[in-house]
């Protein structure tokens, strides 16, 4: 290696140097205090386990359609610790990771799940605003970017395709992209405008969900409680045993997305993968008119147009932040130890992308944050929802990269599981039809890891997929993020 390239790479690992090992989201004034845990025994209607976006989101709806509903909602640490507070704000409008997903899985259904989406991302946005919740929402759409000219070429396929479907969409060649964000990596965009898409602060979110729910519809919350059983206790009641005591219910809605649950059921149709993300310090405005990235008309929330694609975006108070690409991993047996959260190796991978891609940052910027969090995949490649115990236990998980609002609609299909004001939305497909399950280990983490280097490898090779792609396509499996 020659010494320059050797000085580079210090460069770039410096910047790592004093970044705090936590999420950026979760370094704020807005962050609560814990609340105390259960201690001693608890009775409710239903109880919800997991305080992230899909445990406050059913809580919340199923209070505002029938405020006299009794709740109890426990977490096993603390409210937004969970993906909900670890994520890339990236607010988007699909609920089943995009359009070419719903059509390959779910064709006939393609307008209801389009409509539903649209209905969900309204109503979030309108419900964060009847409560003051300030998530500093920028509605900047979403914005792909193509990092060769083979690449460009298929973007601008999807684009006409996208186009003549009468969608709100962009074109950026490679000189008008370069135009408005200053790097030599991009070689052409498509920035998806209509609609409400854009960037939020995820844990903002979170918490002000929270202060809603303890302080306006009284549910009582308890953290640092995780539930370590569950049964049913006769024709009419459920029984969960938590750290702390038990709690009866009417129902219980599961909403603890990757983490391994006690109901087997719901682990079988997730993995775990561990997904990884830096953030800089804030940027000058010399840094910004560098980059051309940050200025009023071009403030685009990006990913590339890549399988293990990394998605980038601006604060509000001028960091970017930067997750995803190859840094992504699945641990052997479900891996959630939190320790796997502190990941060198892929956080260095992080840092030399980002310089890669913005090398006139160099030198001139350090990150202030690093971490990871863990996503949700199914076989699907989006929410599997699903009802056990006579109704009475329902769950909505695996949303894989594409939760931030799509939970607030598994949400709302896990209480119509539950029987709380059903609608036509239960009867689709999307939700009846049952996820395959994911394969037993050793052959789940050798097939996640042969999986991820052919997508590491189509990538390098034009988008071209290899046998072992063709055949998971065939079969309608594979791993996405
Ligand atoms: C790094 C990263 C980046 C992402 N970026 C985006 C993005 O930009 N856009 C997007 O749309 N999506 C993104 N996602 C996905 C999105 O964040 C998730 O799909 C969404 O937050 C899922 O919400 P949830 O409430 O179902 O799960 P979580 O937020 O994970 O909540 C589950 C909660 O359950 C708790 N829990 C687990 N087990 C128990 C138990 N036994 N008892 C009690 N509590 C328990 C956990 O502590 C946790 O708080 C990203 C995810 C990650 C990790």
């Amino acid at each position: 290696m020659c010494s320059d390239t050797v000085k580079n790479m210090s460069k770039q690992l410096d910047a790592l140097k004093d970044a705090a090992l936590m999420p950026l989201w979760h370094d704020s004034d807005a962050r609560p205090e814990v609340l105390p845990a259960l201690a001693g025994n608890e009775a409710c209607d239903l109880l919800i386990v997991g305080g992230g976006f899909t445990g406050l989101w059913a809580a919340i709806q199923l209070k505002e359609r029938q405020p006299d509903a009794d709740i109890v909602l426990i977490e096993k640490t603390f409210v937004g610790d969970g993906a909900s507070g670890r994520n890339g704000g990236f607010l988007s409008t699909s609920i089943a990771h995009g359009e070419s997903n719903v059509e390959a899985r779910f064709a006939n259904e393609t307008e209801q799940l389009e409509a539903a989406g649209e209905q969900n991302i309204r109503e979030l946005l309108e419900t964060l605003e009847r409560y003051n919740i300030d998530a500093r929402y920028e509605q900047v759409g979403e914005t792909e970017v193509a990092l060769d000219e083979e690449a460009a070429g298929r973007l601008y396929e999807e684009y006409r395709a996208l186009k003549n479907d009468g969608e709100d969409v962009v074109w950026f060649d490679k000189q008008a992209i370069r135009d408005n964000i200053k790097t030599d990596s991009f070689f052409a965009a498509c920035w998806h405008r209509g609609g409400q898409d854009g960037v939020v602060d995820p844990a903002r979110i979170c918490w002000g969900l929270r202060e809603v729910l303890l302080n306006r519809f009284a549910v009582r919350i308890y953290e640092g409680t995780e539930m370590t059983s569950v049964k049913p206790l006769g024709k009419d009641e459920m029984l969960t045993v938590c750290t702390g005591g038990e709690i009866r219910s009417n129902k219980v809605l599961v909403a603890t997305n990757a983490y391994t649950s006690p109901v087997g059921k719901v682990n079988r149709c997730v993995i775990p993968i561990w997904d990884y993300q830096l953030a800089t310090e804030p940027l000058t405005d010399q840094q910004i008119e560098n980059i051309g990235w940050g200025l009023p008309e071009s403030r685009h929330a990006l990913a590339d147009y890549n399988n293990m694609f990394h998605y980038f975006r601006l604060t509000k108070d001028k960091r970017i932040t930067w997750g995803g690409g190859g840094a992504v991993r699945y641990y052997f047996n479900r891996g959630i130890d939190p320790k796997y959260m502190d990941a060198p190796a892929r956080h260095e991978q992080l840092a030399r992308e980002f310089f890669d891609m913005f090398p006139q940052l160099e030198g001139e910027i350090r990150f202030s944050h690093k971490w990871g969090g863990i996503i949700a995949t199914s076989t699907r490649f989006c929410m599997v929802p699903g009802v056990a115990y006579n109704g009475r236990l329902a769950w909505s998980v695996g949303y894989t990269g594409h939760g931030v609002s799509a939970s607030r609609f598994g949400a709302r299909v896990a209480l119509e599981l539950l029987g709380y004001h059903p609608s036509d939305i239960v009867r689709l497909k999307f939700v009846t039809r049952k996820a395959i399950p994911w394969a037993p280990e050793p052959v789940r983490w050798l097939g996640v890891r042969i999986t991820q280097f052919e997508l590491e490898r189509a990538d390098r090779n034009g988008g071209k997929r290899g046998l072992w792609l063709k055949l998971l396509d065939s079969l309608g499996l594979g791993f996405a993020c």
